[in-house]
């Protein structure tokens, strides 16, 4: 591996329409697959989303140390396997991995030169219309989504750097000078 970039982002702050674009532009990064508890969602992909796997897998996973960090969010269980890291290290890729920031702080501990990126929506108040606008969750689960984001905002204060998502190509083009300072 080159280098890791960990990168965080409240829910309806999109960082996956952010990463997903960094990515169409600069195709020499990969972006690890998670392991995960939570249901599939219509159009994902088992091994491609995410490993999707039991909560009896994961424990034994957490059991068996696979995970190089892993969280709960939501009632479910989100982890990074560490034979994902290792084989981007054997392959000197620069990996990305789009994790929240418990998690993200764990890889920080463990990986001192991961450099973490927290993608920020312009305001709270901007973050709740965004949320609402979608009017796919119930209110009480937007409630608790802004309650995490809240949660993130303050963890997000050990990140290295902080991206106000105003606009995706601003973001992206903001996203792509940080990486530059670091990938080759
Ligand atoms: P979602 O269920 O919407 O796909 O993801 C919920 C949250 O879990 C997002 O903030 C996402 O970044 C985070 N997440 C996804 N994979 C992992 C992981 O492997 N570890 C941790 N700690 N968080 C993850």
């Amino acid at each position: 591996m080159k280098r890791l970039f960990v990168i965080s982002g409240s829910s309806g702050v999109g960082k996956g329409t952010v990463i997903k674009e960094f990515l169409k532009q600069n195709p020499g990064f990969k972006l690890s697959v998670s392991c995960t508890t939570r249901p599939m969602r219509l159009g994902e992909k088992d091994g491609e989303s995410y490993y999707f796997i039991s909560r009896e897998e994961f424990k034994q996973g957490i059991e068996n140390g696979d995970f190089i960090e892993w969280a709960e969010f939501s009632n479910n269980y989100y982890g990074t396997r560490k034979s994902i890291i290792e084989k981007a290290l054997a392959k000197g890729e620069n990996l990305i991995l789009e994790i929240e920031t418990q998690g993200a702080l764990q890889v920080k501990n463990k990986i001192s030169d991961a450099v973490l990126i927290f993608i920020a929506p312009p305001s709270f108040e901007e973050l709740k219309k965004r949320l609402e606008g979608r009017q796919t969750e119930a209110p009480e689960v937007i409630q608790t989504r802004l309650d995490q984001a809240a949660r993130e905002k303050n963890d997000s204060k050990n990140y290295d750097y902080i991206i106000v998502n105003d606009e995706v190509s601003n973001a992206v083009k903001n996203l792509e000078e940080i990486i530059s300072q670091y990938a080759i």
